[in-house]
């Protein structure tokens, strides 16, 4: 079979028996996939041969690159040993090591492990944590979580209740339970015209409110520090998140931190909630932790947390929650590898320089773009957002799919990239190299002035 050959037959079977996620199949089954094949360093190759800068690290969790041979050697050596077995009544070798250094790297006073398998469950099962906590804890009016406007937590019933979204998520409204939500401060800003110091005061002004009018029903606040990322690079300042975390703990509230995409160095420290040096209840853990390699998380909380669960069987305080995989051993053992990359190659003593190349790589290329309304970056997280008209703040209406073509025309500056609706979003490897940036922007802003020049 040739290679197009094979790409055909491929392409067929893909129609004809898979549905990917949060794609709409009628357009998916017009066009011709990307079928990717391989992995080398920072790209990706599809059957065909062609080759991709992997410009959104494989849907954020990508982290030194693809192939990265101690990754690989560790999942080599793990599988000489044991491939899976149960952490219910059971434990293993990798998942006791990776807790002792995922405590070593989480901000100090986190130190009880609990895995899962994705994003979605270390927020649900810090959910069911914090819920519980109370119960135990004599306070069970405590049910209400408070989060902000646009927030994204995962596809589980729990975690969408948290992030809803109309567009996304308006099948399943019935089955969510309530959630208290606040502006940040990016929407008083960029939507409302403020000033940077004035969105912040009025975000925080708004959030108190809510939070004194709900002072003893709040179990937690939910947040993702810095950076919100699925709803388009939404960042605010470290002194939001120090103020809110501050409010929330004032009114007895516990505080979770939301990492899975801000996690293992993405924003430029370890985690992103050390910009503002504030410790939560429960850190929640997923896409990085395996540096890209496996399907692995984890909610990383206090002894705190975990005494009010302490109690004889017979009591049943027991957290009563668990999955199959929980703890995987290949899964955990790569993530070890991953922790030691950190060290052994001094990550993000060595990224800071590039989050700057960054930063001006992105002021040459799309300062001056008409219909760039916002550029915001925050470590190797980036969003562009244009607007039809930036003036007037007028949105791109959703049929343009803006954002969608933009990646597309990045393909032919042979990038990868996948938007959030008319922001761009890069989000590439840590083991990004200066050149690789540099292609990555540039082909980008390619495909953003031939879009939006055409629009
Ligand atoms: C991706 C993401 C999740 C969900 O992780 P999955 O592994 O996809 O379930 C949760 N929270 C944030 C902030 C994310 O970016």
């Amino acid at each position: 079979m040739t290679e197009s050959e094979r790409y055909l037959r491929l392409k067929e079977l893909d129609h004809a028996f898979l549905w990917h996620p949060f794609t709409q199949m009628k357009a998916w089954l017009q066009d011709d996939p990307i079928i990717i094949a391989q992995g080398e360093g920072n790209f990706l190759i599809d059957v065909l041969g062609r080759r991709f800068l992997d410009g959104v690290s494989s849907l954020w969790c990508n982290v030194h690159g693809h192939r990265k041979p101690e990754l690989d050697a560790a999942i080599r050596e793990q599988l000489d040993r044991i491939a899976h077995s149960t952490m219910l009544g059971l434990s293993n070798v990798p998942a006791i090591e990776l807790a002792e250094e995922l405590v070593a790297v989480v901000p100090k006073g986190l130190k009880r492990v609990f895995y899962s398998d994705s994003g979605a469950e270390a927020v649900e099962v810090a959910l069911r944590m914090a819920i519980q906590y109370w119960q135990l804890s004599g306070a069970p009016q405590r049910t209400l979580f408070l989060t902000l406007t646009e927030s994204y937590h995962g596809d589980t019933i729990g975690s969408v209740s948290l992030g809803y979204s109309e567009g996304f998520h308006r099948f399943v409204r019935p089955l969510l339970f309530p959630v208290l939500k606040v502006d940040p401060p990016l929407i008083f800003r960029l939507y409302r015209g403020l000033s940077h110091e004035q969105a912040l005061q009025a975000s925080l002004a708004a959030a108190k409110k809510v939070i004194e009018d709900n002072r003893e029903r709040i179990a937690a606040l939910v947040i993702e520090p810095m950076v919100q990322g699925a709803a388009g690079m939404w960042t605010h300042p470290a002194e939001y998140l120090r103020q809110m975390a501050a409010m929330a703990r004032e009114a007895g509230a516990l505080v979770i931190f939301d990492e899975v995409a801000t996690g293992f160095g993405r924003t430029g420290r370890m985690f992103a909630c050390e910009h503002a040096g504030v410790t939560p209840d429960f850190i929640c853990l997923g896409k990085g932790i395996t540096g890209g390699y496996l399907p692995l998380a984890a909610t990383v909380t206090t002894e705190n947390v975990f005494a009010a669960f302490l109690g004889e069987v017979e009591d049943f305080r027991a957290f009563y929650y668990g999955h199959t995989y929980t703890g995987n051993p290949l899964a955990a053992a790569v993530a070890i590898a991953n922790l030691r990359l950190f060290r052994k190659e001094a990550i993000l003593e060595r990224l800071a320089p590039r989050i700057e190349l960054l930063g001006r790589l992105l002021q040459e290329e799309f300062g001056g773009l008409e219909h760039v309304a916002d550029i915001r970056q925050c470590g190797l997280m980036v969003g562009i957002e244009l607007m039809q008209d930036v003036e007037r703040k007028i949105s791109y209406p959703p049929r343009e799919q803006v954002g969608a073509r933009v990646a597309r025309a990045a393909r032919k500056g042979g990038v990868i990239i996948r938007p959030l609706g008319n922001v761009v979003v890069l989000m590439p490897p840590l083991s990004i190299t200066e050149d690789e940036l540099e292609q990555l922007v540039r082909a980008v802003a390619d495909g953003v002035k031939e879009v939006t020049q055409s629009s």
